[in-house]
């Protein structure tokens, strides 16, 4: 089964969110589970100087008004045929989607567009090489289904992937000429999107089949407000849709061999954590005295991670003898109150606004509480690496974390897991936390829980598989 793995994010070349990780492990995991497996990506430079083999398969003068572009064919590390689709106007910049401001690139529709094309025209550059399915992920990828539709004669089978619905990539409708976008596809049961042209709405109505990243998410987006205005029309293709959890890359998130982690430790060694946490409140200028769990935040703060409340709990979880440090940004007043908390409790809450690998596999390894009360999650890595490393997650009950984090009230908890969507829901499960870290032997048996559990690609790589084999054989 040939299957061409399309993605605007592989890490560590160019990440965004968990996309990015994504990219770099589940196709290594199929191409183990036995897919021939190819990659393209758009040519960032990172990505560009870390192909190896280059040959170039086709120039093109121009190519959706850029002018130089080029699909190259190579290998990038771990031995992964990839092309890249070079064009240096549309990708030479400093963000990926957005400018320093996080206004998005006014050329995006074309950027992406182009990047779709080449996804579905590519069998006519490699005629050694003819995929049977087309996977693509988000609205960035979400031409490469309407555009196969648009082929005559045989042609590979298209699989969506939503790994967050909230971005859908939208238009005015005047660049559908520029895009080849026919005018009978701008339709309700198509690319139109409250009058504006959806590329992810594009690509869920005409793939053959959507997954995301979790089932509950999958479910959420079709009966909630969690679909962001898509959910009616998803639910006109239920039986199309399914959830697969994320797995996460096993051999970059191992405390026993991390780099990024001070004092090496695993399930049997636990003990060896506390240096970690030694150091790492260090780290963020506080006493590596201090007594009480360490929860910690390592996360884009927008409204969707809903951090906003935690904040309106932290007056409690610090009356209870909580900690907190928190690594992530975002939205402008949330970075602020939360380096307000830390300049009102200097000795209890410390702030580091900005992005930082290395800090956060730190944390990973030395906090004792996770904190992930999102209002919508479609996965989430961050409590999957955290159950991994002995931190345990708290988190609201939605989407991915409903689906991977078991709640101190259930057998073989792995962390903690609050319902309902305020602030005073997160506080209510805050005493169960406190209750659980003051009490010998217990925390220790939660990590336990947590640490040992299975996170790796195998078995969402062997899922995936059945997927597709599944779409090759339906009409
Ligand atoms: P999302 O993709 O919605 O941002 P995920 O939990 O799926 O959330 O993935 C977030 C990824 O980004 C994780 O790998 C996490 O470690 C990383 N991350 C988020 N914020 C930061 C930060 N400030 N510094 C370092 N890594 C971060």
């Amino acid at each position: 089964m040939r299957v061409l793995f399309c993605s605007t994010e592989i890490y560590p070349y160019v990440k965004t969110g968990g996309l990015g990780d994504v990219t770099a492990a589940l196709p290594p995991a199929l191409i183990k589970a036995g897919v021939d497996l190819r990659l393209l990506l758009p040519g960032f430079e990172k990505i560009l100087t870390n192909l190896k083999n280059v040959e170039t398969l086709v120039e093109f003068p121009v190519y959706f008004g850029a002018e130089g572009v080029r699909l190259l064919k190579g290998t990038l590390p771990g031995n992964l045929t990839t092309y890249i689709l070079d064009a240096p106007a549309f990708w030479d910049r400093t963000g990926a989607y957005v400018d320093q401001d996080g206004k998005d690139w006014p050329d995006n529709h074309y950027r992406f567009a182009a990047f779709c094309r080449a996804a579905t025209d590519l069998a006519e550059y490699d005629r050694d090489w003819q995929p049977d399915i087309i996977h693509g992920s988000d609205w960035q990828c979400g031409l490469i289904p309407p555009y196969i539709k648009l082929k005559s004669g045989p042609h590979p089978k298209t699989v969506m992937t939503i790994h967050n619905i909230a971005y859908q990539g939208l238009f005015p409708p005047t660049i559908l000429p520029s895009i080849g976008i026919p005018g009978e596809m701008y339709t309700i049961a198509g690319a139109e999107f409250y009058d504006k042209v959806g590329y992810l709405k594009a690509g869920l109505a005409y793939a053959d089949h959507i997954t995301t990243v979790s089932p509950t998410y999958a479910r959420e987006i079709q009966d909630t407000d969690q679909g962001c205005g898509l959910q009616d029309f998803l639910k006109t293709k239920s039986d199309r849709i399914t959830g697969i959890i994320n797995g996460i890359d096993t051999d970059v998130w191992n405390p026993k061999t991390d780099p990024d982690v001070p004092q090496k430790y695993d399930a049997k060694h636990l003990k060896d954590r506390a240096k970690n946490k030694k150091s790492l409140l260090e780290k963020f200028n506080l006493s590596p005295e201090t007594k009480g769990p360490l929860f910690a935040v390592i996360s884009r703060l927008g409204y969707q991670k809903g951090f906003d409340l935690l904040l309106s709990a932290m007056p409690h979880l610090l009356e209870l003898g909580g900690n907190l440090i928190l690594l992530g940004s975002g939205d402008k007043p949330l970075e602020d109150a939360f380096t307000h908390l830390s300049r009102t409790y200097p000795d209890r809450v410390s702030v580091r606004i900005g992005y930082d690998e290395t800090l956060a596999h730190h944390m990973q390894a030395g906090a004792d509480v996770i904190v992930m009360p999102s209002r919508s999650e479609p996965c989430g890595l961050v409590q999957l690496y955290a159950m991994r490393y002995g931190a345990l997650p708290f988190v609201r009950k939605t989407g991915g974390l409903a689906d991977t984090v078991i709640d101190i009230q259930n057998a073989g908890a792995t962390g903690f897991a609050f319902e309902g969507d305020d602030a005073f829901s997160l506080e209510a499960h805050l005493p169960l936390i406190f209750e659980a870290y003051n009490t010998p032997g217990f925390w220790a048996e939660l990590q336990k829980n947590a640490m040992t559990r299975d996170y790796g690609w195998d078995d969402p790589a062997r899922q995936y598989v059945r997927l597709y084999e599944r779409v090759l054989k339906e009409a």
